[in-house]
């Protein structure tokens, strides 16, 4: 297991003599090595915050609390006004520089509704206060769901919050996992919570479900509960792992594709269904791609990742599924106290992560699907060797689900006198 950072902790910028160097000059700097001619960074548009530091469940998958990475415990459980304000300051400061049009801010923990309807009230309240006169903001909140009482989901509505809800599919799937610590099922508390979500007084807000693969569920099982929970969209999530921690069920270069083989069935009644019955962002966004789209999906796709996780002490950080990598992996050494946003384009990850193909392994650049895959989400890739220039640890599965899904488009194209390449082209 790695214990710590891939690559040093990241210099300081020194006191410069002459002009102050440009953001992509010190993205070039941190990288080391020449970027493609005319890359500029893109700038942040999505920020994590991290309001409240601690869980009220125990899912023992959890990336916060049962991966590498232990920093949970040295964060305050709630984020302090002060840190909020800060966080406020530098986004603004950030909507100036980039003149951005809008930003989301998306809620997050730990449990982020543990935080309290007061303290999440001054949280948004300042937050817009400072950033609503310069910019759209746009905010939502994901949680397990078990706090979404009638009051706090009025409050939410109220906030203009939108909520995402977790849920891993039907009862014996979701308690494989997603428990309170003594190990008991969350499921009928989150179940309540999505049905109060679904109530029309606040259905406007209810964004859809998490669900994350579990390989020992039944995914038709785990299907037929999504699609009667009649939840309008779902985005189902890939466990987390490295090369050096592998997920769940997978032994890479064993030949088998065991998270492609759970997909493939739903993608197929959802593909063939003759009204789609559940807005499904993993293959939407896949599709998207396939067909000559921009990618708008961390998981897949070439385009520049822009978004930066507040934590609940005010320090940014990668992508805080890199907690799955190793103690410290996400950490970029910057504070909203000390620093602006454009200080993170001196961090190599937050670098790497806009690169497109350029910040790819060798073997991803010359793959078939990359402008689909991508190499996957960012901290699968992870390996001692290489850090995260390599193909994601789900390289065979998704391999195989992109390419399932590209016989069937071109199928149903063909059917319709047409070609991939016609459409991509078109
Ligand atoms: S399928 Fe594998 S080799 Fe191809 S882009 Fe994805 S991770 Fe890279």
């Amino acid at each position: 297991m790695p214990a710590a950072l891939p690559w040093p902790a990241p210099a300081r910028a020194s006191a410069h003599a002459g002009a102050a160097p440009t953001a992509a000059e010190r993205a070039a700097a941190a990288w080391g090595a020449p970027l493609p001619s005319g890359w500029v960074p893109t700038p942040f548009r999505e920020f994590v915050l991290k309001v409240a530091s601690r869980c009220n469940l125990d899912c023992d998958y959890c990336y916060v609390y049962h991966l590498a990475d232990q920093s949970w415990r040295a964060q305050p459980r709630f984020i302090a006004d002060a840190t909020v304000a800060a966080t406020a300051d530098r986004i603004a400061e950030h909507v100036r520089t980039h003149d951005l049009e809008f930003v989301n801010i998306r809620l997050h923990g730990g449990e982020p509704l543990l935080a309290g309807r007061e303290r999440l009230r001054r949280i948004v309240g300042a937050l817009r206060e400072r950033l609503a006169p310069l910019t759209e903001v746009i905010v939502t909140v994901q949680t397990n769901g078990v706090l979404l009482g009638e009051s706090m989901a009025a409050f939410l509505v109220e906030e203009d919050i939108g909520v995402g809800i977790s849920l891993d599919g039907d009862r014996q799937a979701n308690d494989l996992h997603r428990t309170y610590g003594d190990g008991r099922s969350s499921y009928d508390e989150v179940i309540a919570g999505i049905q109060m979500m679904q109530r029309p007084e606040f259905s406007s807000h209810f964004l859809g479900l998490l669900c994350t693969i579990q390989l020992a569920a039944d995914p038709v099982r785990v299907w037929e509960a999504l699609l009667g929970l009649d939840a309008g969209g779902v985005d189902f999530l890939l466990p987390h792992g490295t090369w050096e921690l592998p997920p769940p069920g997978l032994a890479p270069g064993d030949g088998r594709t065991p998270y492609a083989d759970w997909l493939i069935p739903l993608f197929d009644r959802w593909f063939d269904a003759p009204v789609r019955p559940l807005s499904v962002r993993t293959f939407e966004s896949l599709l998207h791609l396939l067909l000559g789209g921009v990618g708008a999906h961390e998981s897949f796709g070439l385009a520049p990742v822009a978004l930066v996780v507040i934590e609940s002490d005010g320090s940014y950080e990668q992508v805080d599924t890199m907690k799955a990598v190793g103690q410290g992996a996400a950490a970029s050494g910057r504070t909203v106290f000390a620093d602006p946003l454009d200080a993170l384009f001196d961090v190599p990850a937050f670098v790497q992560r806009q690169l497109g193909l350029h910040g790819l392994a060798e073997s991803c650049r010359g793959c078939e699907v990359v402008t689909t895959c991508g190499a996957g989400l960012f901290p699968h890739r992870y390996r001692s060797h290489g850090a995260y220039t390599n193909p994601t640890v789900y390289c065979a599965d998704q391999y195989a689900l992109i390419a399932h899904m590209q016989r069937r488009v071109e199928e149903a194209l063909a059917r319709r006198g047409t070609t991939l390449a016609a459409v991509r082209a078109g």
